[in-house]
């Protein structure tokens, strides 16, 4: 039996592409320690404007073949025209990448203002998944938002939208991050209530600093709730408790969840393995020995 039989739930990763050479190390280290776990795959990060293109193919690369990880490489519609768009599909095929995690992107301009359609691209991920599915061999994963996106106008909304990507081939959803499952309850409810039947994937945000992540939490419209304050509180000078929480946070919302029927979760990890590593620890997840001695494709 292999471990990704006996493996009570399954595992995912997500990365960005490095800023800068630290960076880089960091996250070639981070990725060898987490392919320990035996995730199903891992997802590299697009940014906008075409700006990050290259460090994600970079990143993508190195992936599949110094680690050797099955390997998504995410893709947005932004500023890019339907030529511009197939052409960076080609080079990800190149690359030997058969998943995509197919998104609209965020504005260029910048994060609340208004979101322009190229007027020769995609409008948004729904038109980009059709597009993609017509390219064949291709796995697809979009976003969803729990907690609706914040430029949605309701939670229907954006279960829609979701649908519309389900019904144009999207395989799977992966979630924005959250932190009550209630809601996330109540919005999977909702999502299958509307005919979607794709697999939606929670999106699990280990807290490596509280401060930080209620920053950005509100950009992309995630609550963090107040429960949270309460657990870190009097943990701000101390490190290593300040981590152990946060490995027992993770792991306990992980644990509610597969009491409520989910077996898959995607990991934010911020490009560092150690809090991720203890979350699965705690969770009873031991890492394999053998896959840090050399790379396989
Ligand atoms: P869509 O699925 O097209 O839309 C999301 C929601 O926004 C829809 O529900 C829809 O109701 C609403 N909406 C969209 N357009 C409008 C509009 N014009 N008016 C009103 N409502 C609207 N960003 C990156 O730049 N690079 C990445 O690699 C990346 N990876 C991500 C991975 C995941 C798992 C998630 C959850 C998000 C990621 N993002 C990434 C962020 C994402 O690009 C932004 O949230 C973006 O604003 C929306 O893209 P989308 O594909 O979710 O959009």
């Amino acid at each position: 039996m292999t471990s990704a039989t006996k493996d009570r739930f399954r595992i995912s990763f997500e990365f960005f592409p490095p800023k800068s050479a630290e960076m880089e190390g960091q996250l070639w280290e981070t990725a060898q320690e987490l392919k320990r776990y035996n995730p199903d795959f891992v997802s590299v990060t697009y940014g906008a404007g075409g700006t990050t293109k290259a460090p994600t193919f970079s990143a993508v690369q190195h992936m599949i073949e110094t680690v050797g990880l099955t390997t998504a490489s995410h893709l947005t519609c932004v500023d890019a025209d339907r030529a511009e768009t197939h052409q960076v599909l080609d080079d990800l095929k190149n690359l030997g990448v058969r998943r995509i995690v197919a998104l609209r992107g965020d504005p260029s301009s910048g994060i609340g203002t208004a979101y322009r359609p190229h007027p020769e691209g995609y409008a948004n991920a729904a038109e980009l998944v059709a597009a993609l599915k017509k390219e064949g061999d291709l796995d697809i994963s979009v976003s969803a938002y729990p907690e609706k996106h914040p430029e949605s106008p309701d939670v229907s909304a954006d279960i829609e939208m979701l649908k519309r990507k389900a019904d144009n081939g999207a395989d799977r959803a992966l979630t924005q991050f959250f932190f009550d499952n209630d809601v996330f309850e109540r919005y999977l409810e909702a999502v299958r209530k509307a005919g979607i039947s794709i697999p939606v994937i929670p999106g699990i945000m280990p807290i490596q600093n509280l401060t930080q992540l209620k920053r950005f939490a509100s950009r992309c419209g995630s609550t963090v709730p107040a429960f949270l304050d309460d657990r870190f509180a009097g943990f701000d000078d101390n490190p290593a408790d300040r981590a152990k929480i946060a490995a027992e946070v993770a792991a306990e919302q992980i644990e509610d969840l597969i009491g409520r029927g989910l077996h898959e979760f995607h990991f934010y990890t911020m490009n560092r393995a150690p809090l991720v590593a203890s979350v699965l620890q705690t969770l009873g997840r031991q890492p394999s020995d053998d896959s840090r001695a050399g790379a396989a494709a």
